[in-house]
């Protein structure tokens, strides 16, 4: 069955996959991706059937035995399906039960043996590929998975974001990291590029904003995960709903018919902002680090029994930094106030390290 994910039109409505994260028993997949064929919304069904657990002894998919159940699934909606694979094995049962569109893991993808052995596998075969960026925010193995496919002679190679691990983070199961996708839709500009709310989330409420999101930096759809019964998910239950519910989040999605300049306008525009962005979050990193030097200072200066206030080494910093300020069209003012507020912060830092 072809997916018309691949040499979409500028108007296009934006592409959904949904599904359940896993295929538990066929009733399940078949109540499932018949309510979602319903909603009128969904333009390719999903399931995972092999689970990649982080622990054996959890629920690792039901294995080669539910493709036949998307398969039925798939003559009763009309709509293709797709599948996770991670071995050669699993793309040749895909591929024996025709499966309409596999999809490479975040797991995966950061594995170049595993990518290859697919590549191989796949060797003369065209079937629709969707890579999902690998776990850890690095860029190159997502493009290096893509290459591989490449390639392989695999000419519908898409990608699918569904986020990073990031230590410390806790909005999100996975940060989505916007600078790293939006990258890779400047490298690969004509590659389908969906986005992965469910995975990025891990929630239920703010599937919405990511969803939202994605369509507001020019991806072309989404894959949200949907399921009869979240709460009785065998996977992944937290981030899932019911696909009533998503008829709702989708209607509500704002899409606006872009014109390809528009496109090109909204991807500039957000990869300047992301740069402003992770500009900021270095900026307020530095200042971390600056007030932990301050604090160190500050108990140098306890020990010794000198005052916090040296007003001729403020006087120096403040001196450097307008002239370094300038140099970089930064205002003698700018630098004052910006310097002032600086050097309160470390005033009162060091202020906590003598009330210790
Ligand atoms: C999935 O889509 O069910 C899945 C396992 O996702 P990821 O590879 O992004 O963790
Ligand atoms: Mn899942």
């Amino acid at each position: 069955m072809q997916s018309a994910l691949f040499n979409r039109q500028p108007n296009d409505k934006p592409y959904l996959i949904s599904g359940p994260c896993s295929a538990e028993t066929e009733e399940q997949v078949l109540d499932t991706c018949q309510r979602l064929a319903a909603t009128g919304k969904v333009q390719a069904l999903r399931a995972g059937i092999w689970k990649p657990r982080t622990k054996p002894g959890g629920f690792e998919g039901v294995g080669t035995k539910g493709l036949p159940w998307l398969k039925k699934a798939s003559e009763l909606t009309g709509l293709p399906i797709a599948v996770e694979v991670a071995t050669a094995k699993h793309v040749e049962d895909c591929l024996a039960f025709g499966v309409d569109i596999l999809w490479v893991g975040a797991r995966t993808t950061g594995n170049p043996f595993s990518v290859q052995e697919i590549a191989n596998v796949l060797r003369g075969v065209q079937v629709p590929v969707l890579v999902k960026n690998p776990i850890h925010p690095e860029l190159e193995l997502w493009v290096g998975a893509v290459e591989r496919l490449q390639k392989a002679g695999l000419e519908k190679v898409g990608l699918i974001h569904r986020g990073f691990s990031s230590y410390g983070n806790t909005d999100y199961r996975n940060a989505p990291m916007w600078h790293l996708p939006i990258e890779m839709k400047r490298r690969h500009p004509d590659m389908p590029l969906l986005c992965d709310p469910s995975h990025i989330c891990g929630r239920r409420d703010t599937l919405f904003t990511v969803a939202q999101q994605a369509l507001n930096l020019g991806f072309d759809g989404n894959m949200i995960e949907s399921h009869q019964d979240p709460d009785a998910a065998w996977s992944d239950a937290k981030q899932q709903i019911t696909p009533e519910v998503l008829k709702d989040l989708i209607q509500a999605l704002v899409w606006r018919h872009e014109t390809t300049d528009q496109r090109e306008f909204l991807t500039a525009l957000a990869s300047l902002r992301e740069q402003i962005n992770q500009l900021d979050a270095e900026i307020i990193q530095l200042l971390g680090r600056r007030m932990a030097v301050a604090e160190k200072i500050g108990e140098y200066k306890k020990e010794n029994d000198i005052t916090i206030l040296q007003t001729a080494r403020w006087n120096e910093v403040l001196e450097r930094a307008q002239r370094q300020g300038n140099s970089v069209g930064l205002t003698p003012e700018f630098v004052e106030q910006y310097f002032a507020a600086v050097h309160l912060e470390s005033i009162n830092h060091q202020n906590s390290v003598m009330n210790r």
